[in-house]
């Protein structure tokens, strides 16, 4: 709907709800006796709020909100505590974390047999001709940090499929039966933008880099109807536990996007979805129109997603110099990266038929080509508010901050990642690149748009631990607690912005969603903890109590 529509929309609501010798409708919904963060700078602070179906109506004080109540309005009594715009995830793979939260965990498996052993005992309840997938393993857990191998978990599921990834994503282990399905043996070569893990004699270890999982997920059977709905709704109760109220998913296959539209049509999104297919199908929604946001407050589309490279967990992020524990390594440049001319002209067709382009980019030399690529596209289709992304945008070459600022690139970040990856990232690029590395603090000094989210599976959904990420960059080991380059922290209003308005301005919903004035989208959260009155270290500890969707409580905790 056209924003012109939803005001007249509003209107008639107005005139049907207003009541003879007063000024004004009343409420569906007052929030009141709360402290309302509102993320305008105009009016910070609110004690309440009212609602009319789905929007804010009015913000001020208990008194003056007060007016707004009549025989039908619901009043939330907030009793003091704090109010914040729901968050928004800027880059999630919502279907992947779904189908996560019933499959193998093995992120916080802390030693490589326990590894073995849980795919052993997800083994016993899997059925014949299903696949045990995911499970998110981090080699840097184990002490000491191996590779791990095929022989580890055929013994446990010689007869069911396995292929599980690492947490980044951007590499997988397969036991020898997925190995023969794939058809890859010491004969395979490696493709571009990926590698096939060999030992000694050139055989395959099992694991897979980047590229080279793709033989592997071809032969994947796909997911059914049922099973994307089924990981959708978990999906969506996690995200609204949490306060999650807008996600951008990236990748989704159409699929998905076809089940969310049915979930659309009967009511049941409870987070407003923002979906970003692969670039290399972007004349799928060109050739229909589609373009930037295009949508319903609840669905949108009209944005594409590409990779220029791997992850720096994986040393695939593709670096100007080679990796300091791996001289002969540079990263690699993604299979759509090559060549070069293939993606130039894919994202300039793209960009012309308006659609949003959104690049994962991790090292600092893939950062650089994407910003090539961009000043290509402008270049090319002349300026416009078009809002470029660039995802991850994890370790900045010193040049570069200046032209990120100068195209209004948006860096999409995850603070999650940086205490993540800090107990270890010096080790892999050294002691003068990780003054770059998630640098929140450089970008906004510099004007770049941040727009926060987690990568979720890849991190935890939950934004508290991303809000204490930003602001104390203590790393998950504890052994940074006062701040991994903590020249790079920002504060928690400056991440709670990103969160929100800033997640709202990279999809071009900023006059929908991401404060809570007058006008916006009643989507926001009500903390069990005051946040801007406790130290950052006690963040990651805050729950959240209610989470409203559009006028509509959504989750409240008993
Ligand atoms: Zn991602």
């Amino acid at each position: 709907m056209s924003r012109r529509l939803t005001a007249f929309a509003v209107l008639i609501t107005f005139s049907s709800k207003l009541i003879m010798g007063q000024n004004h409708p009343m409420a569906d919904v007052i929030l009141t006796h709360a402290k309302i963060w509102t993320g305008d700078k105009g009016i910070p602070a609110a004690e309440a709020l009212a609602i009319i179906g789905d929007r804010i109506v009015a913000v001020g004080s208990a008194k003056e909100i007060g007016q707004w109540r009549g025989g039908a309005t619901k009043v939330i009594d907030a009793h003091g505590q704090r109010v914040v715009p729901g968050f928004n995830d800027a880059h999630v793979h919502f279907v992947d974390g779904g189908r996560q939260l019933d499959n193998v965990q093995l992120k916080d498996a802390p030693t490589v047999q326990e590894f073995a052993r849980r795919i052993g005992e997800q083994a016993r309840k899997t059925h014949s001709g299903e696949w045990i997938l995911g499970g998110d393993w981090d080699d840097q857990q184990w002490n000491p940090a191996v590779m791990p191998t095929k022989e580890l978990i055929d013994p446990v599921a010689p007869n069911i499929p396995v292929f599980v990834s690492r947490y980044d994503g951007h590499m997988a282990l397969a036991n020898s039966l997925v190995l023969k399905l794939a058809g890859i043996t010491a004969a395979t070569k490696d493709p571009p933008g990926g590698a096939i893990v060999r030992d000694a004699k050139g055989n395959p270890t099992g694991a897979l880099k980047d590229a080279a999982m793709n033989f592997v997920t071809r032969v994947i059977p796909p997911m059914t109807h049922e099973q994307r709905l089924q990981a959708i709704n978990r999906a969506l109760e996690h995200a609204r536990s949490v306060g999650v109220t807008s996600v951008q998913h990236m990748n989704p296959p159409f699929e998905d996007v076809a089940a969310y539209a049915e979930l659309a049509a009967q009511g049941a999104l409870t987070t407003r979805i923002y979906a970003a297919p692969m670039e290399t199908d972007w004349e799928d929604q060109a050739k229909v129109g589609i373009n930037r946001a295009f949508g319903s407050p609840y669905l949108r589309v009209g944005a594409v997603k590409g990779y220029a490279d791997g992850s720096l967990g994986s040393s695939t992020a593709y670096f100007f110099e080679p990796y300091a524990d791996n001289p002969g390594n540079r990263g690699l440049l993604s299979d759509e990266m090559q060549p070069i001319d293939g993606m130039q002209k894919r994202l300039t067709g793209a960009d012309k038929a308006g659609l949003q382009i959104c690049i994962h980019a991790i090292g600092d030399a893939a950062i650089s080509q994407v910003l090539d690529l961009f000043a290509e596209i402008i270049r090319a289709n002349g300026p416009r508010d078009r809002r470029l992304r660039i995802e991850h945008a994890q370790h900045m070459a010193a040049k570069d901050f200046e032209r990120f600022a100068q195209m209004n690139v948006i860096a999409s970040m995850q603070p999650y990642h940086a205490i993540d990856d800090g107990r270890w990232a010096e080790k892999r690029i050294g002691p003068e690149r990780i003054k770059r590395t998630y640098a929140f603090r450089t970008f906004l000094d510099r004007g770049v748009h941040l727009a926060f989210g987690t990568d979720w599976n890849v991190a935890p959904l939950n934004p508290m631990l991303t809000l204490y990420a930003a602001t104390t960059r203590a790393t998950l080991d504890g052994k940074h607690p006062d701040g991994w380059v903590p020249e790079q922290k920002i504060s928690l209003e400056e991440a709670l912005t990103a969160y929100t308005s800033g997640s709202a301005y990279a999809e071009f919903q900023e006059n929908e969603k991401g404060k809570l004035v007058r006008g916006m989208l009643a989507d926001l959260v009500v903390l069990n903890e005051d946040i801007f009155a406790i130290p950052p270290t006690r963040l990651k500890d805050v729950k959240v109590v209610l989470t409203m969707t559009g006028g509509k409580v959504v989750f409240q905790t008993p």
